[in-house]
């Protein structure tokens, strides 16, 4: 069943892909699928739709648990960033405060790899912040806040 689910989540990420105006073969080579899955895919074609609709219930969770249950599934790190920042429907705006002291805590646990240390802070790249919270709630000066700034359920 993982392996069902897996391709159902490929399909509603190929799917958003070519909504975004990526080519079929630029959508098979991010998602490392060959161009004729793709069309299957788009055609929905060797898919069940129970497989689908599991797939949306996913994405449609918290975030952390869309995360690291996709993470969980694929066993790619790659693929899970993408396919997690490509469905998920919000949008996150990530602040840094001054009282961070540079530890890389939230680096090393950021599974998006949102996080950078630059001149002595992290800095978070909102663009792939997924709003799962670990890095927060792993800060031991709770120097990061995560916003909610755009929901399209
Ligand atoms: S975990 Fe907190 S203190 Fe450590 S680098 Fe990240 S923001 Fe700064
Ligand atoms: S909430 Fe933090 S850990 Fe989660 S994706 Fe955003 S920056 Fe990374």
């Amino acid at each position: 069943m993982p392996r069902h689910i897996v391709s159902g989540l490929k399909y509603l990420t190929a799917v958003e892909l070519v909504r975004n105006g990526l080519s079929q073969k630029e959508v098979a080579e991010t998602l490392d699928v060959d161009r004729s899955t793709i069309s299957h895919y788009l055609n929905g074609r060797n898919l069940s739709w129970s497989s689908i609709e599991i797939a949306e219930t996913i994405t449609q969770m918290c975030p952390k648990d869309f995360l690291l249950l996709t993470y969980a599934l694929l066993d790619d790190l790659e693929k899970t960033r993408i396919m997690v920042k490509t469905c998920s429907k919000s949008k996150w705006d990530a602040i840094v405060k001054d009282s961070c002291i540079a530890c890389g805590i939230c680096v090393d646990t950021c599974l998006m790899k949102a996080i950078v240390l630059e001149n002595l802070k992290a800095r978070i790249d909102s663009d792939w912040c997924c709003g799962c919270l670990i890095c927060r709630d792993n800060c031991p000066t709770n120097s990061i806040e995560i916003l909610e700034v755009e929901n399209g359920y």
